[in-house]
């Protein structure tokens, strides 16, 4: 993915010099390169020891240890004390810092935005903070935001200079190249990218939530080390984020996964995108919703009579958890259509791995099963069984840690290239 250098951030000196590689000379050029490679391995590999890193990086091992020594006097690296042996004298481990530098992941849904930071180790700080606040297209929600998080940083005891970047998740569609949503924030001639830069000063990147919570799964979770995974977002809506040969896959325009878009009703709904029957209009959080609120207003015999007033679908799948036969049996609906939606992404993808997350996964059993038995009945055996279903083990983290590690791959994508 081509950069887009922004001239109103300022890049981390030591971590981010993309910004500003032309105005280096070429010795200063170099020793970046190298300290960032270092930096690169003890990121992604923990621990090691300087003959590991000499290996790692074809580099002798004075020369290392003169790197290590400055990258410990930028407190980036410290000292581990002494390691195992592997035969011989048990060498000193260098670890990266983890207060050294923080980034901090953001997922804008609907009604809610999720906030977490998190250290070089990619421990969250704290916990998951949840900003509530409808999300809208106006100045004022991206000041409020921004005035979430600098309050977030702040309890922290977090200064600016110690952030690398910022991640953000956002909802609807998204041109992760351009940084910009064409569903949301989209109100002045900026993008997402640019808005939220010019607040906090450091580089933003943006990409879909679905898409983003396929990337955090992939990095930190469920889906780690395979290549094919596709990641059902069940939310309000239904989004999806795909791995497809080891690689998050964003398609020709960047739109690809708008999986609660397919038809699945021939008569259905009408449908926020403008079409009827789309899968989202009887699989997602909403449709749930709207279902449950549709039997309480019947009459119907169940425990959510009482919850019509603030009735959501974590409000239902509370219900099938107490054995409301109600709630249990409008989730069996969902997970019904969703089984069929889910009968084609096998047959087209024949993925290693299907995760559900979002919030509709914590329903865990009353929505696997119905999916599981609609797959029997309509997904060729011998290729739905080269398919594992499970519900997402990041759980409601898994977005806010795919916008970590989309801050990562860029703070790192120089290596690739030099
Ligand atoms: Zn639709």
């Amino acid at each position: 993915m081509k950069e887009i250098i922004s001239t109103h951030v300022s890049y981390d000196p030591i971590f981010m010099q993309n910004g500003n590689m032309a105005s280096l000379t070429n010795l200063s050029r170099k020793r970046y390169m190298q300290k960032k490679r270092i930096l690169y391995h003890l990121y992604t590999r923990g621990q090691l020891s300087n003959p590991e890193i000499c290996k790692l990086t074809n580099m002798s091992s004075p020369s290392i240890q003169k790197l290590l020594n400055e990258l410990i006097a930028e407190n980036l690296v410290r000292d581990e004390g002494i390691g195992q042996s592997i035969g011989g004298r048990r060498p000193l481990m260098f670890g990266i810092n983890p207060p050294a530098r923080y980034v901090v992941g953001i997922n804008i849904s609907h009604s809610t935005t999720e906030i977490g930071v998190f250290d070089l180790t990619n421990q969250l700080v704290g916990k998951i903070h949840i900003f509530r606040r409808q999300l809208e297209n106006t100045q004022g929600f991206v000041d409020a935001l921004h005035q979430e998080v600098v309050r977030v940083l702040a309890s922290a005891k977090i200064n600016n200079d110690q952030m690398l970047g910022i991640g953000i998740a956002i909802t609807g569609l998204t041109d992760p190249r351009l940084g910009l949503s064409y569903s949301h924030l989209n109100f002045s001639e900026k993008s997402v990218k640019t808005l939220f830069e010019e607040k906090f000063g450091k580089p933003v990147f943006t990409d879909n939530d679905a898409r983003l919570m396929a990337l955090g799964e992939y990095v930190f979770g469920s889906a780690a080390g395979q290549e094919n995974v596709l990641c059902v977002n069940i939310g309000a809506g239904i989004g999806m984020g795909m791995i497809l040969n080891g690689k998050l896959y964003q398609g020709h325009s960047g739109f690809a996964g708008e999986f609660g878009h397919i038809k699945i009703q021939e008569e259905g709904l009408l449908c926020i995108c403008g079409k009827h029957g789309c899968l989202e209009t009887v699989a997602s959080g909403d449709a749930l919703t709207r279902m449950a609120l549709a039997a309480v207003a019947a009459g119907k015999s169940t425990i959510l009579s009482n919850h019509s007033a603030e009735m959501s679908c974590n409000t239902i799948i509370d219900a099938a958890l107490q054995g409301d036969q109600l709630a249990i049996d409008l989730i069996g609906q969902t997970g019904t259509f969703l089984g069929k939606g889910l009968s084609t992404l096998i047959h087209l993808f024949n993925p290693e791995t299907i995760i559900l997350g979002g919030h509709m996964s914590r329903a865990q059993q009353f929505l696997l099963d119905p999916v599981h038995q609609t797959l029997n009945k309509y997904t060729i055996g011998q290729i739905q069984k080269a398919t594992r279903l499970i519900t997402s083990t990041l759980g409601e983290k898994a977005a806010v840690m795919g916008a970590l590690a989309l801050v990562m791959e860029h703070v790192f994508e120089d290596l690739s290239v030099n």
